[in-house]
């Protein structure tokens, strides 16, 4: 397997960033982690955790507890394509560590290949990377680092938002551009304060959202499949919706804030869009997916939805043409929000936690697990499968 890999180049181009040095030692059980490049910035700063140059910290912590023996880790951002690194190593893999930034889809092909997986950890938050319905029938555990970058992503959604309704982006640009048109930029200027703002969920992220957004002066809403406790209700004064229609008739501005499955996925589809407030604005940091990708290029180029923003995009990376990066008025990123240093730090202590706790068969956190013994056991998630169409870029 290796020498098919080193006649492919993979390592002479960069040792450290396609395989790593474990990668010929003869542990027992195939670490597979697929993480993002770090270029430069990964090779020069030691703290971005979440690169292949830096592999979560894992390479020290085999070395520190001994585990060569144990762990074989193969590192790569190698993850699409038939003849990538992640196929190849994926037949003898017993575990697969992927991010939301950089997935490694596992669907119900490469889930049929991973003939030896045990184990699928998000380093991060968000596991609709994994054909979960697959891994329930496999009995695969699917495990993610619950909170570990959740106000991280609330920060960004309040700055996207901010981005949005006061007019950001063009204004920024004018700068650069050496402009100075006030009026072409007052146009579509607002204060935030007064406007009806409602989130799509009120987990962890939605709820810390809601929590950031009550000192703005603005009307709170929210919907989501459980209730808030009364008195967090009373707190926020924040009004309950119970269906994503009544929520997005009420609001100016709506942010979506939970995850990927398939009672989600297209939730913001055409017909939806359209009960939108006309002029209304869409922050989306929790997955690409949830939003019609055509259906909002269509409702912003008619001026029915004002502006768009989120840095969540289906499938990841976005390719070079994807509509929402050349459509009007929007402020997307890319899919960095749950990444920062300080996320990072979190959610690698917390892969290195899980993947300890497997090896010493002692149980893991339940909010971590997304997937064990072949259920659903989070109440976020269904069964299902949005891996869907992940090969098309
Ligand atoms: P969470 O589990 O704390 O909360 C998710 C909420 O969504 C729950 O309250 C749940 O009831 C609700 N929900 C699920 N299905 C629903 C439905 N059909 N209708 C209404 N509500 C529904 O999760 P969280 O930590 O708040 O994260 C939410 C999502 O945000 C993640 O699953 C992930 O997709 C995304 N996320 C993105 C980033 C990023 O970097 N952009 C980082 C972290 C998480």
């Amino acid at each position: 397997m290796l020498s098919n890999i080193l006649k492919k180049g993979f390592l002479s181009t960069n040792p450290l960033t396609s395989i790593s040095r474990y990668a010929s030692t003869s542990g027992q059980h195939t670490v597979l982690v697929v993480l993002y490049e770090g270029g430069e910035a990964g090779q020069k700063n030691k703290n971005i955790l979440g690169c292949v140059e830096n592999a979560l910290g894992l390479r020290e912590w085999i070395k520190q507890n001994k585990l060569q023996d144990r762990l074989k880790l193969v590192v790569t951002s190698d993850k699409q394509g038939e003849n990538c690194v992640a196929e190849q190593i994926l037949p003898e893999a017993s575990v697969v560590i992927s991010q939301p930034f950089w997935p490694c889809y596992l669907d119900q092909a490469r889930i049929d290949k991973a003939k030896k997986l045990q184990l699928a950890i998000t380093a991060g938050v968000g596991s609709d990377h994994v054909n979960l319905e697959a891994a329930c029938k496999r009995g695969i555990t699917i495990a993610e680092i619950t909170g570990s970058n959740v106000v991280s992503v609330a920060e960004h959604v309040v700055m996207q938002i901010l981005a949005l309704v006061r007019n950001f982006i063009p204004a920024y640009k004018q700068v650069v551009n050496g402009e100075w048109d006030i009026a072409g930029i007052a146009d579509k200027a607002y204060d935030l304060e007064n406007k009806h703002v409602g989130t799509v969920a009120a987990g962890r992220i939605g709820l810390r959202v809601l929590q950031r957004l009550k000192p703005f002066d603005v009307h709170l809403h929210y919907y989501d499949k459980f209730r808030l406790d009364k008195s967090l209700e009373k707190e926020l004064n924040v009004t309950y919706h119970p269906s994503v229609e009544s929520l997005v008739k009420a609001c100016d501005v709506i942010t979506i804030n939970c995850p990927l499955h398939p009672e989600t996925e297209h939730m913001f589809n055409k017909k939806l869009i359209s009960q939108m407030k006309k002029g209304s604005y869409i922050v989306n940091t929790a997955r690409g997916k949830i939003v019609d990708r055509d259906a909002l290029v269509d409702a912003i180029k008619s001026n029915h939805i004002e502006g768009y923003a989120g840095d969540v995009w289906y499938p990841q990376p976005a390719a070079p043409d994807h509509p929402w990066r050349s459509m009007p008025r929007h402020a997307m990123t890319p899919h960095y929000s749950g990444t920062t240093l300080s996320a990072q730090a979190r959610y690698a202590a917390g892969v290195r936690e899980v993947l300890g706790n497997w090896l010493d068969g002692k149980p893991q956190r339940e909010e971590y697990l997304i997937v064990d013994k072949g259920k659903v056991v989070s109440r976020a998630y269904t069964e299902g499968d949005a891996t869907k169409g992940h090969a098309q870029n």
